[in-house]
């Protein structure tokens, strides 16, 4: 790929009129959207709105001007996106919070069976929050294999089979429909984790049958730093299932101050305590980028970014651990190297922003919405650069800080 070749994609960019709806710092090329998406240009002032406004101006008569409703309406345009429809849907607390809930209410639905299956190596809260979840239901327990073994670990015990879509390491996918139909044909629901692919590859949940799934909106969805994230339950269990926070916000009349709990219908009863509406209004104002968005759009472009880097790593002789076909992957590159920490270092103080991912991965998201080609393209020179130059050995890029 030449310089010229990246520009004459970006001149027939379909999404290239997005780039100017993000506030980016000049002279950064920001590929670590896969973990905190961009700023819209649009949030800062919908914050001052909310705060100003709505909290100063209307204080307390707000809840009834549109806030108690949020959850179920951001829910509600978080859905197209995937697959979902617009009442399976509700954001609110976090990814884990979420899982928890989901898991533990799965578990109970079951008790002839026992097990939550996950894979060896899924995102670390994950696995964390299913121990968690286990150890609250007696007689649960959480069976952690390869995903070589996955499938001959589904049995007649699986309660639930826990998956994260796509792998926020290696950007390895999961079929969804084909693994849902397996986890249905051993008898165990669904619950898919979303938060690596939301916003980054065509979603469809309801095709595929899924049970239930959580994600983060602070990655693709550029929601905001600890954005709320959302929790999708199929249609046919909204009314089987129970969360186990039994929160006054899910209960049927939480106005009516009863002492017992009684489930509100629908979503709603996933809702445990008040939404945190400050950071509710920042993620509202992203998703409206989405509403004319084009998925296969965003794909296709993921993919040519993909090429790109790609192309530079191999010139270079880098182990890339993504898969090359666009449909086994996410929206993001990895490449394999002992010294990969340090490298990304050196190329965050070269203005270009990736991560590191524990021991050995470097980490670059492709975010459609806001990166040119010419931009993936000079992060690759700039990568070509910093290898070449072995410019990562200054000891500065040694020191490791609290978040990679
Ligand atoms: C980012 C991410 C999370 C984050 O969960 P939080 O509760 O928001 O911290 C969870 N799961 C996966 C797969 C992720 O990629």
């Amino acid at each position: 790929m030449t310089l010229d070749q990246a520009r004459a994609l970006d001149a027939t960019d379909p999404l290239a009129a997005y780039r100017d709806k993000f506030a980016l710092p000049e002279g950064v090329i920001y590929l670590d959207g896969n973990s905190l998406g961009a700023l819209p240009r649009a949030t800062p002032a919908a914050l001052a709105d909310v705060a100003t406004r709505q909290w100063g101006d209307r204080l307390i008569r707000s809840w009834n001007e549109g806030w108690i409703e949020a959850p179920q309406r951001i829910g509600a345009k978080i859905a197209p996106l995937i697959g979902a429809a617009a009442d399976e849907v509700i954001i609110g607390d976090t990814t884990s919070t979420h899982l928890f809930k989901a898991l533990v209410a799965a578990l109970r639905s079951n008790p002839q069976r026992h097990t939550v299956l996950s894979e060896a190596g899924n995102f670390p809260t994950d696995l964390h929050i299913a121990e968690g979840a286990v150890a609250c239901v007696p007689g649960a327990r959480l069976k952690v294999v390869a995903r070589a073994d996955l499938a001959a670990a589904l049995d007649e015990d699986t309660a639930v089979l826990l998956l994260t879509h796509v792998h926020y390491k290696t950007s390895d996918r999961f079929d969804m429909a084909a693994w849902t139909a397996r986890a249905h044909a051993a008898g165990a629901l669904m619950l898919w984790d979303l938060s690596h692919s939301v916003g980054a590859v065509p979603i469809d949940l309801g095709g595929a049958d899924a049970d239930l799934a959580v994600g983060c909106t602070y990655k693709y969805l550029n929601g905001g730093p600890g954005a709320p994230a959302f929790l999708y339950v199929a249609k046919r269990w909204q009314d089987a299932l129970a969360s186990p926070l039994s929160g006054w916000m899910g209960h049927a009349a939480p106005f009516a101050f009863e002492d017992a709990y009684r489930p509100a219908p629908g979503m709603k009863r996933w809702l445990a305590g008040t939404p945190a509406m400050l950071s509710t209004a920042a993620l509202e104002t992203a998703l409206d980028l989405w509403v004319d968005l084009d998925q296969h759009a965003v794909a296709t472009k993921s993919a040519a970014l993909f090429d790109i880097l790609a192309a530079a790593g191999d010139a270079l002789g880098l182990d890339c651990v993504s898969p090359r076909d666009p449909a086994q992957r996410g929206s993001h590159i990895s490449f394999r190297h002992p010294q990969a920490h340090a490298i990304t270092q050196a190329l965050i103080a070269r203005g270009v922003i990736g991560d590191f991912r524990d021991p050995d991965i470097l980490r670059l998201g492709l975010t459609p919405l806001y990166l040119s080609h010419v931009d993936v393209w000079r992060a690759g020179e700039i990568l070509r650069e910093t290898l070449e130059t072995q410019a990562w050995q200054n000891p500065q890029f040694a020191q490791r800080l609290a978040v990679t």
